[in-house]
């Protein structure tokens, strides 16, 4: 027997999730038949508000509401550093850690041949002239550790040395609270060539 055409129809959009397959988007999609009526609703709505109630700042990229970008806070950070990030999400991740004040730019992907994502896409120019105009001292470069990461990283390098600016990239190292001999030999060896005086 054949699912309800909507049911079928809810079960694929919650598919869409990351993460979700057919059996848990059927699980949720059954759960939500038991909701009430305005529960419904309020989850309609809170879902169609997110493009006109959740932007990216026009200047640094990263995710804000409908208020000035507190990211972009002359009054509060440091505009002498400008951190660059793959997603909006890092800059929550890396504001966190309270260890950072300065600037943050998306680049909203890792160069990736294969996915289509090249250096075009990439908006360096915007990062170049922000950090022309804003006078920045120091570039500090988020990325992940990956194949994407460092090549996305390198090509950054390339990119804003004609600006002279010193560039610093997150150390890699041991995962807090892990013993050597747990250690992968890639981390390792990464954690030894970025070692610094204690
Ligand atoms: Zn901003």
């Amino acid at each position: 027997m054949r699912y309800p055409h909507h049911l079928t129809k809810v079960i694929d959009v919650l598919k869409r999730l990351p993460g979700v397959g057919n059996r848990s988007a059927e699980r949720f999609a059954f759960q939500m038949l038991n909701w009430k009526e305005e529960h419904l609703r309020e989850m309609a709505t809170i879902v169609q508000d997110i493009p006109s109630k959740l932007k990216h700042c026009s200047d640094c990229g990263c995710l804000i509401g409908e208020e000035s970008c507190p990211f972009c806070d002359e009054a509060r950070r440091e505009t002498g550093m400008v951190c660059v990030i793959a997603s909006p999400r890092d800059a929550f991740a890396i504001e966190e850690t309270r260890e950072y004040k300065g600037l943050y730019h998306v680049l909203g992907g890792l160069l990736s041949p294969l996915e289509g994502f090249g250096p075009d896409k990439l908006k360096t120019h915007r990062l170049l002239h922000r950090i022309r105009t804003l006078h920045v001292r120091e570039v500090v470069i988020a990325l992940d550790s990956t194949l994407e990461g460092d090549a996305t990283a390198l090509f950054l390098k390339r990119e804003l040395e004609t600006t002279g600016i010193p560039i610093s990239r997150l150390a890699f190292g041991l995962p807090m609270g892990s013993a050597l001999d747990y250690v992968d030999g890639g981390t390792l060896a990464r954690a030894l060539s970025a070692r610094s005086r204690f």
